[in-house]
């Protein structure tokens, strides 16, 4: 018998190295509390994982199996459960962050060390690292090609979850309580969690919104994305499952714009694979610019613009939005978090550190790789980034993506019933204009185009440029 050790892969269907467990005797399934990714967790993330925990125990009681629960550093906890259980093995699937390969050398070790076998399966992309590389075989740092090659590439297909007597007969654990963990129930709404509700979403988007992807994902009040980011940060659907209704959907486009608004979407989920393998090559991203620059960026420290941008208090009124969609709903739609992150970075001139630490803390669906190659790319400081003198313009990106400001008014209630013109130009107004509109919301923290002056020549300095 051998032990599946789960991790960002909580669930049994399309699961790789669980289904290679259970091909070869009975396995019986391990969770582990490590006290060391506790420390870099959040309230929404740990109620959403918690969730996903009960939704995945559940499977296995209904097969009459049970998923056991540890709590504790896993190159201890491992090999006792090994003993505990007479399991022989161990396996489990990769996760490419530096601090997971740290923790996964660690219980090789331990193991090793114990008697126990182990082996690991790539799993939770498509393509993993070190696949798809320039002809010299180094990594990529342009997306373009990678993203070409990954949409030429054969894909496999999904595969199937362990059949019920393949499972360990096994009693497990009751999941400890939030609180028992260290955290606070979130504020924020979250999306149900599970295998089960992750394909209900995958269904939704592949009836017809995948059809116009490449057109209504830009527009943060409609529901134009597969708002699968949380499932595929958890694992609680496989990327061979996603993938596969893909090419589904490829065969039923009935036009050469459905086809196209397809291939849109597959190209995100190939910037997914295409940031992991620039977080498994430069670990150091996590902290530091990828890029380098001749000089040191003069980040500002302004605590106040900090604080007002965290709480939705910018006076911009899609930069408010999309801070208070965050809060709320420990999610922000993609559009709105370029336009929030090129703000922080750009208009107030703080560091894309305390952005990232601030959405780390926040999100539901936070990634080490997409949240940092998301920022990086905003602040200019990323592999394949915007550059540093395309400087968003907040109130036009609001104009042109929120028209009707349905999302703003959504998310910022203060201007409910005030006009979208008025909205979007709300910059432009007087203090007392401001003040017979909304006087509840503020007036704009800076001016946008003075700040991007300012930035321009921030980035000119720093590149020796001046
Ligand atoms: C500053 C910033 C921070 C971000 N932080 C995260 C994060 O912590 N976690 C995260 O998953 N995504 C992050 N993104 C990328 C993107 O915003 C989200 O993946 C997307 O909004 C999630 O919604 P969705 O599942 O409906 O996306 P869809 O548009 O339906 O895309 C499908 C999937 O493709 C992947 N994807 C989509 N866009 C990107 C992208 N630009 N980069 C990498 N993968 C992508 C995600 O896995 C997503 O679930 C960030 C982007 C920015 C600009």
């Amino acid at each position: 018998m051998r032990l599946h050790w789960h991790r960002r892969d909580l669930r049994a269907a399309d699961n790789r190295a669980l289904a290679a467990a259970a091909d070869d005797g009975p396995v019986l399934p391990v969770f582990v509390f490590d006290p060391s990714v506790l420390e870099h967790a959040a309230p929404p993330r740990m109620a959403f994982l918690r969730d996903a925990l009960a939704w995945l125990r559940e499977w296995y009681r209904e097969r009459d199996s049970d998923l056991v629960i540890a709590r504790g550093d896993p190159a201890e906890e491992l090999p006792n459960l090994a003993e505990e259980h007479g399991a022989n093995g161990v396996v489990w699937n990769h996760d490419y962050t530096g601090l997971a390969q740290e923790r996964d050398g660690a219980v090789r070790a331990a193991l090793d060390e114990a008697g126990v076998e182990h082996e690991t399966f790539h799993d939770a992309v498509h393509h993993e690292p070190g696949t798809i590389t320039t002809n010299d075989g180094d990594p990529y740092a342009v997306f373009s090609y990678f993203g070409d090659k990954w949409l030429d590439r054969e894909k496999d297909d999904p595969v199937p979850a362990p059949d019920a007597d393949a499972l360990a007969d096994v009693v497990g654990d009751e999941l400890p309580k939030l609180d028992d963990l260290g955290f606070e129930e979130p504020d924020a709404n979250l999306p149900s969690a599970g295998t089960g509700a992750a394909r209900e979403r995958l269904d939704r988007f592949c009836e017809s919104p995948i059809f116009e992807y490449d057109e209504e994902r830009e527009y943060p009040a409609r529901s134009g994305t597969s708002r699968l980011s949380q499932d595929l940060k958890y694992g609680t659907i496989g990327i061979r499952e996603v993938v596969e209704r893909t090419a589904e959907a490829l065969d039923e486009a009935e036009s050469e714009a459905e086809h196209e608004a397809v291939e849109t979407y597959r190209e995100e989920l190939a910037w997914r694979e295409f940031y992991t393998q620039v977080t498994y090559y430069n670990p150091n991203v996590v902290s530091q610019n990828y890029k380098d620059f001749t000089n040191e960026i003069e980040w500002r420290e302004d605590n106040e613009d900090l604080a007002a941008w965290k709480a939705g208090e910018t006076g911009y009124p899609i930069v408010d939005a999309g801070m208070r969609q965050l809060r709320a709903e420990a999610y922000m739609h993609n559009r709105v978090r370029m336009i929030v992150a090129s703000f922080l970075t750009k208009d107030l001139r703080l560091d894309w550190r305390a952005g990232y630490d601030h959405f780390r803390e926040r999100l539901v669906d936070h990634d080490t790789a997409n949240d940092n190659g998301g920022w990086q790319w905003a602040a200019s400081t990323g592999t394949d980034a915007q550059p540093y003198f395309r400087v968003f313009n907040p109130m036009t990106q609001g104009e042109r993506y929120d028209p009707d400001a349905e999302y703003i008014t959504t998310h910022v209630p203060e201007l409910d019933g005030v006009d979208p013109e008025a909205i979007h130009s709300w910059h432009e107004l007087d203090d007392e204009e401001r003040e017979d509109l909304a006087p509840e919301y503020p007036a704009p923290i800076c001016d946008h185009g003075e700040r991007r002056e300012e930035a321009i020549a921030m980035f000119e300095r720093a590149r020796g440029d001046d």
